[in-house]
């Protein structure tokens, strides 16, 4: 068993993950409907147990990890320009997201050809009343969106925000309560190091629970892949390469060029240290479930202090989703070219604006994407009953697509956190290129 433990966490994770993907592909096309079964029988409630885990340390980890986090600042002022730098890069990248999107759909056009004609009526009704029950489909300004966002982030009662894992809402509290304490002096030290404290030790409780993502990635793997196949390779083939490539160049260019130009980072260290998190960001769909994966490897594998590891990555999960923005671009060039809908420049711009804006107020949840869709498709002109006929398919086969923005969400909240942790002073380089020394260290042992 030796050879477990002594093996790097993320190669663990990626082979549950490769083989969960087979053994899942295994059960669906050699055993059919029985393999799905048993996929579900047998396999599912381990990646239940799994999602279990790792939501329960949710709100106990951004609550105290941001409290330590803005003790640890010691200045409350320093939240300004944290607050600041972050929420700009954020609205950057995420805008060249759905650029990305946009040509990527205009080159590949995913639309084009694809038949409508198919999808079945009481599919295109179940779909209106789905979204319908989300509030997607009440017609809302951009002022009120905003608006009702930002008092959603003040929480009434903060313990029911907790209850209800309200992630801005309990940020909103955490950085007050903090700046409470720092204010307190003296009088508040014993709240600090309880707080000091308490967030070391959910930290170890998130490094335990992430002994898990193995097997838990291997069952969620297993049983997504058994249910869905590649369902949707074949019924959506065009949309799902767009989408899988968009994401891989936004990736490569826009987060590897931020981390390489303007944080003057190598940028191997960071995709090795981001992929446990990226591998449970991919069979989980869910960047809110995988946040205690994305500050544990912040701060373990990339030396990012908790000052900025407890407050930008809590928040990007919520605000910062590159690959759901890129996906309404692409959904939007996907409803025109299936529709015959012409796009004028104009109509590219306000996609865009759009896009980048309604993926700031929503959760980071499974398929959330598809109701936040209901906007940009307006923008492109789009009734409600050609909006319910477009998202119909989408839905079905949803779950290899979420997958892939999901991990694009994460790989952008990391990214972003490791540039502002650099700028602002919070980052531990040799931590960040441990690997590197590594490899040096060996390297010169050889020569030796
Ligand atoms: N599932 C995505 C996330 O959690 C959101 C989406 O694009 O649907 O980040």
């Amino acid at each position: 068993m030796g050879w477990w433990f002594k093996t790097d966490l993320w190669k663990r994770v990626m082979l549950g993950l490769v083989l969960g993907l087979a053994v899942g592909l295994g059960l669906r096309y050699g055993m059919g409907a029985e393999g799905a079964k048993s996929a579900a029988t047998y396999f599912k409630p381990f990646g239940d147990a799994f999602m279990n885990l790792i939501r329960m340390l949710v709100v106990p980890l951004i609550f105290t990890t941001l409290v330590a986090g803005v003790l640890a600042m010691g200045d409350p002022k320093k939240l300004g320009s944290l607050g600041a730098r972050t929420i700009g890069i954020y609205m950057v990248t995420t805008l060249f997201a759905v650029t990305i999107g946009l040509v990527v759909g205009t080159i590949i056009q995913p639309g084009g050809g694809y038949d409508l004609s198919n999808v079945a009526s009481e599919d295109i009704a179940a779909t209106k009343a789905r979204l319908e029950a989300g509030g997607a489909l009440v017609e809302r300004t951009v002022f009120e969106q905003l608006t009702g966002t930002i008092l959603a982030i003040i929480p009434p009662n903060p313990v029911a925000a907790m209850v209800q894992g309200d992630v801005l809402a309990i940020i909103f509290f955490a950085i007050l309560f903090g700046i409470g304490v720092l204010m307190s002096g003296e009088a508040g030290k014993p709240v600090a190091d309880f707080f000091e404290s308490a967030s070391e030790a959910v930290l170890k409780l998130t490094l335990m629970v992430m002994e898990t993502a193995p097997f838990g990635v291997f069952a969620l793997m297993a049983w997504v892949m058994a249910d869905q196949g590649l369902q949707v390779v074949i019924s959506m083939g065009w949309m799902t390469l767009a989408l899988y490539i968009a994401c891989a160049i936004h990736i490569a260019i826009t987060h590897g060029g931020l981390l390489k130009l303007i944080g003057r980072l190598p940028l191997i260290p960071f995709f090795r240290g981001v992929t446990d998190a990226q591998a449970v960001a991919f069979s989980t769909s869910s960047s809110n479930a995988t946040l205690p994966m994305t500050i544990s490897v912040a701060e373990t594998n990339l030396g990012i202090r908790k000052t900025v590891a407890g407050s930008v990555l809590p928040l990007g999960a919520t605000i910062n989703m590159d690959g759901t923005a890129l996906y309404q671009g692409l959904i939007a060039l996907f409803a025109a070219q299936a529709l015959g809908i012409d796009i004028s420049l104009g109509m590219y711009v306000t996609v865009a604006l759009m896009a980048t804006l309604v993926s700031i107020g929503t959760a980071g949840i499974p398929s959330v994407s598809l109701f936040l869709a209901t906007t940009t498709l307006s923008v492109v002109g789009a009734t409600p009953d050609q909006m319910a006929l477009i998202l119909t398919p989408l839905f079905a086969f949803d779950r290899l697509l979420d997958m892939m923005r999901t991990v694009t969400n994460i790989t952008g909240d990391l990214a972003v956190a490791s540039v502002v942790a650099k700028a602002e002073g919070d980052l531990d380089e040799d931590v960040y290129r441990e690997q590197d020394n590594l490899t040096a260290h060996i390297d010169d042992r050889e020569k030796a």
